[in-house]
């Protein structure tokens, strides 16, 4: 595998977004990045995700596996987890040191991350204590890039009556992010499922001695850890 050096040319800030995007489809479980799912993702006609494709396959970034997509290639992981890495510590940086909302940090961080060098970003990891999560509870690669993911379920799917820790939500979904900020509700805390309504109906959860209602599209969004015993 060619050696990432600080002299290289940089990626571009759209092969990144490429790399971060195909990264994402396959960490959630797929085998490859389907043309479809990137324009979807993306935002981008299937034309254009294909001719890109083409060109991140001529790097030698990505392969095809046949019938099903693109993966990444050992050089596009470590691009795609470097970048990871700047959005995610731009995200924490933002909330803890700047007191930007963590409803909006995801758009700052998603035009920051292709212009941060790689001196400002480790300065920033060090201020703020090489931290493993970011605001939204996703994992922050380390320096050696090495991704620590962690197990969590939704917490529509509890059984009723278990207690959990609220540890992860998609950064992407901001009127989620500002609705649980309005309610109180963020990461690290304990939320205990009451009950849940038959077919498809509001579950009832209690945080911090208050008894919220949350639909079920925003139930299944907040992933816990059940506390065991
Ligand atoms: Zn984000």
């Amino acid at each position: 595998m060619p050696a990432i050096t600080a002299e290289a040319t940089p990626p571009s800030a759209s092969t990144e977004d490429y790399l971060k995007a195909i990264f994402s489809i396959i960490s959630s479980g797929e085998e490859a990045a389907s043309t479809n799912d990137l324009a979807e993702l993306l935002d981008i006609s299937a034309g254009s995700v294909s001719a890109m494709i083409k060109r991140l396959d001529e790097e030698g970034l990505v392969e095809h596996i046949p019938y099903r997509g693109v993966s990444l290639t050992a050089e596009g992981e470590q691009l795609a987890l470097r970048v990871l890495r700047r959005h995610r510590l731009l995200e924490l940086y933002l909330t803890e040191e700047l007191g930007v909302p963590w409803n909006r940090v995801h758009e700052e961080a998603e035009i920051l991350e292709h212009a941060i060098s790689d001196d400002l970003i480790e300065r920033i990891a060090t201020k703020l204590g090489d931290p493993g999560f970011d605001p939204h509870g996703d994992p922050i690669p380390t320096r050696d890039l090495v991704l620590n993911t962690r197990r969590a379920e939704p917490l529509a799917e509890l059984d009723a009556g278990t207690t959990a820790i609220f540890v992860r939500i998609s950064d992407r979904n901001s009127e989620m992010l500002s609705y649980l900020s309005s309610l109180g509700i963020a990461i690290g805390d304990e939320l205990r499922l009451i009950d849940r309504e038959p077919f498809e109906g509001p579950c009832r959860v209690e945080a911090g001695g208050t008894v919220h209602t949350l639909g079920i599209p925003l139930a299944a969004a907040m992933q816990v850890q059940p506390l065991v015993g």
